[in-house]
C-alpha cells in the first residue's frame, strides 16, 4: 500500500509543488516515508526521508526542487523493512541514461529475480522489490525505454503501478491484472498521474481515465501515447481498495468508492438485519456503509464515535500494546447518542479483531444496551501477497475462528458479515474483474513463483 504521483508540466519549474500536493492527498496510502524526484533540464535529483509528507518537505526544501517534471511516493512497507534507504522514488543510473521510479504494489518473484541479478554482479542498495524492477529496466535498456519496460513486465510477477521519469519522459505502467490503481489527469500545459483520482482533484487536474491493466503511458514533448503490452490476462482489481484503502472521494476503474461502500452497506442490511435504535459507523471508512445500512434498514443513522484526527496511523502500528492504546486515543464514543440505545455498529472490515473488541467495550461503557456488529465485507481469511499489509493467517481472526467465537471475542450481541456475492454486487460484478484472494484464497497470481 503506497501512493504514487507524476507531474509533467512543461514550462512550470515548480512541478515538485504539484507532486507535494498530490502526495498529501494520498497520505492515507502510506505514512512511513515520502519522497519527490525532480527533473531539471534532464538532470534528475531526489529528496526523500522517513515521515509524513509535511514532515519531510517544507517550503525551503520544495523551493530547491526546481524542474517541470516530477514523481513522488508515499510508502507503507510490504516488501523491505521500514527505514530511510527503502524510501522512494528510486534513482538509478545506467549506461546511456538514468531514471527515477516510484512503485505501488508487491512482486511475488522478487527474491528469485534479485538472486539472479546478484549472480550477474548487480549490487542493490535497498531491500525492496521496487529496486529489482528498476534494476531490470536498466539491464533491459538497449536504447528504447518502452522496450526495456515491456521486457521487464514479461519477467516480473505480482502487482505494480509505476511512475517512471527519464531525462525527457514521464511514464506510467500498470500490471496486467490492474491490481493497483493508477489514473491520468490533464493539467493546463501537461499531465498528472496518481494512484487515486482524489489527488487529481487536489491538483486541479481534469480526470481523463484509468491507466488500463497492462498499459504503458508515455508522456513527453509530443504529448501522451499509449502502448498496450503483450500481457493479456483477465483484470483483477484489488477489492480492498473498494472496501477500505482508497479514499471515498476517489473513482477507480469507473467506480466511486463512496457509492461502492454505500451499496455494500445497503446489501449488508438486507443480508444481516438487526433490531436496533440507531446505526453508527466506525469512522471514517465505515461511514458510507453505515449510511447505506441505515437507509436500507430504516434505522436512523447517528454519529456514535468521534475520531481524533490528530492521531496518526503510525502511532498505532508497531506493537499490539501500542495498537490497543491507539484505539482509545483515536475513537471516543458520543455518549449522548449511545446511552440506553441498541446500537448497530458498521465497520468496513475485521482483520485482527482487537480494534472491534475495544470499540464494542467502549460503546458498552458509554451506556449502549446492545451492540450489533455488522461488517461490510466477508471475513479476511488469507494474507495478501500483492501489496496490502495484511497480517499472517494466524493473526487473522476470521481465518482461525468460527463466527460465534469471533462474536464472543469482540463482545458483540450479534455479528454479521457481508457475503462475497454481496460485496461483488456492490461493485456491480458477478465475480469477474476483481481479486478476492484474501477473502476466498483464489490467488490470481500463483504464489509458487515466489522463489
Ligand atoms: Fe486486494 Fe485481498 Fe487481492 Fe490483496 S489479496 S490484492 S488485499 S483483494
Amino acid at each position: 500500500m503506497c501512493g504514487i504521483v507524476g507531474i509533467y508540466d512543461k514550462g512550470n519549474i515548480n512541478a515538485a509543488n504539484g507532486a507535494y500536493y498530490g502526495l498529501v492527498a494520498l497520505q492515507h496510502r502510506g505514512q512511513e516515508s515520502a519522497g519527490i524526484a525532480i527533473n531539471n533540464d534532464g538532470i534528475i535529483t531526489c529528496y526523500k526521508d522517513m515521515g509524513y509528507v509535511n514532515e519531510v518537505f517544507d517550503d525551503k526544501i520544495l523551493s530547491l526542487l526546481k524542474g517541470d517534471m516530477a514523481i513522488g511516493h508515499v510508502r507503507y512497507s510490504t516488501s523491505g523493512a521500514s527505514f530511510a534507504a527503502n524510501a522512494q522514488p528510486i534513482l538509478i543510473k545506467f549506461k546511456n541514461g538514468n531514471l527515477a521510479m516510484a512503485h505501488n504494489g508487491n512482486l511475488v518473484n522478487a527474491e528469485a529475480l534479485r538472486e539472479q541479478l546478484e549472480d550477474q554482479g548487480m549490487i542493490f542498495s535497498t531491500t525492496t522489490d521496487s529496486e529489482v524492477i528498476a534494476a531490470l529496466i536498466a539491464r533491459n535498456y538497449k536504447g528504447d525505454i518502452v522496450n526495456a519496460i515491456q521486457d521487464t513486465m514479461d519477467m516480473v510477477k505480482g502487482s505494480y503501478a509505476l511512475v517512471i521519469m527519464t531525462v525527457d519522459k514521464l511514464i506510467a505502467v500498470r500490471d496486467g491484472y490492474g491490481l493497483r490503481p493508477l489514473v491520468i489527469g490533464k493539467l493546463d500545459d501537461g499531465y498528472a498521474l496518481a494512484s487515486e483520482s482524489c489527488a487529481l482533484d487536489t491538483l486541479g487536474a481534469e480526470f481523463m481515465r484509468d491507466v488500463k491493466p497492462g498499459e504503458i503511458i508515455v508522456i513527453d514533448k509530443d504529448g501522451m501515447k499509449s502502448i498496450q503490452s503483450s500481457i493479456t490476462i483477465p483484470k483483477k482489481g484489488c477489492l480492498f481498495e473498494y472496501i477500505y484503502f482508497a479514499r471515498p472521494d476517489s473513482i477507480i476503474d469507473g467506480i466511486s468508492m463512496y457509492k461502492a461502500r454505500e451499496n455494500a452497506g445497503k446489501i449488508l442490511a438486507s443480508e444481516q438485519p438487526a433490531i436496533a435504535d440507531t446505526v453508527i459507523s466506525v469512522p471514517d471508512s465505515g461511514t458510507p456503509a453505515a449510511i447505506g445500512y441505515a437507509n436500507q434498514s430504516g434505522i436512523p443513522y447517528s454519529v456514535g464515535l468521534i475520531k481524533n484526527r490528530y492521531v496518526g496511523r503510525t502511532f498505532i502500528q508497531p506493537t499490539q500494546s501500542m495498537r490497543e492504546l491507539g484505539v482509545k486515543l483515536k475513537l471516543n464514543p458520543l455518549k449522548g447518542n449511545i446511552k440506553g440505545k441498541r446500537v448497530v455498529m458498521v465497520d468496513d472490515s475485521i482483520v485482527r479483531g482487537t480494534t472491534s473488541r475495544k470499540i464494542v467495550k467502549a460503546l458498552r461503557d458509554a451506556g449502549a444496551t446492545e451492540v450489533h456488529v455488522r461488517v461490510a465485507s466477508p471475513p479476511v481469511i488469507h494474507s495478501c501477497h500483492y501489496g496490502i499489509d495484511t497480517p499472517t493467517t494466524e493473526e487473522l481472526v476470521g481465518a482461525i475462528n468460527p463466527l460465534e467465537k469471533i462474536r464472543k471475542y469482540i463482545g458483540a450481541d450479534s455479528l454479521g458479515y457481508l457475503s462475497l456475492k454481496g460485496l461483488l454486487a456492490s461493485v456491480d460484478s458477478d465475480g469477474e474483474g476483481y481479486c478476492t484472494a484474501c477473502l476466498n484464497g483464489e490467488y490470481p497470481i500463483p504464489l509458487d513463483c515466489r522463489r
